[in-house]
């Protein structure tokens, strides 16, 4: 496609935007507030995405070094080059070995990113947000939790009577469990199962005059 419209990162000038068009990160503010937003398992932190985009920057320069990184490469290095557990030997060898090669390092380093600034970039220049999950999504959410909870009680009920039956502890033929919570209004004393409160959202004291 030939037709795309600037990219947001030319016309921001914080650090991510700048780091940006430097490194040539294609794609980059798409990407970000798609993980950012995501509320799947692709959901990445601010603190991920900064990492992701200093693997870039890392990747990007390896790349314009003339080195041609295998996959996972990048990562490896870049946690040889940030993580507090690399002993410090290995450290200064890994960036002998960059600079020997002709890696800019500190140039690199300087270009790399916090999560704040990915938070900011994020907030302030993309005006991205976060969306808090909706009423629906959440009595969904509620519903599924508390159905487990319910089966896992019918499950562990229905154990402990078969046993108690098969050792002769107690008599009952063949038997159902039912799992039910209810919750009482101490107010208008209208008793729900959880699922009808759940549904009417409201007990008898305020469904008078609603609407
Ligand atoms: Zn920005
Ligand atoms: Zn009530």
């Amino acid at each position: 496609m030939n037709n795309q419209p600037p990219t947001e990162h030319e016309q921001c000038g914080c650090k991510v935007g700048k780091t940006a068009a430097r490194y040539e990160l294609a794609d980059l503010d798409t990407d970000l507030v798609t993980h950012w937003t995501s509320t799947g398992d692709d959901k990445l932190s601010t603190r991920q995405l900064a990492t992701r985009i200093n693997q870039r920057v890392l990747g990007s320069a390896l790349e314009s070094a003339g080195l041609r990184p295998k996959e996972g490469e990048v990562e490896n290095i870049y946690r040889l080059l940030t993580d507090d557990e690399v002993s410090s030997g290995t450290q200064i060898q890994t960036r002998n070995e960059l600079e020997r090669d002709g890696v800019p390092l500190d140039q690199i380093e300087s270009d790399f990113v916090s999560h704040q600034t990915v938070y900011n970039h994020l907030t302030k220049c993309l005006e991205a947000e976060l969306k808090s999950p909706s009423d629906e999504e959440q009595l969904e959410r509620s519903q599924e939790k508390l159905g487990a909870l319910q089966n896992r009680t019918a499950a562990v009920t229905e154990d402990t009577v078969a046993r108690l039956e098969r050792n002769g502890i107690i008599d009952i033929n063949e038997f159902t469990v039912a799992v039910s919570t209810t919750v009482t209004c101490e107010t208008c004393f209208e008793e729900y199962t959880v699922r009808e409160l759940l549904d009417e959202r409201t007990c008898d004291c305020f469904d008078s005059g609603a609407e």
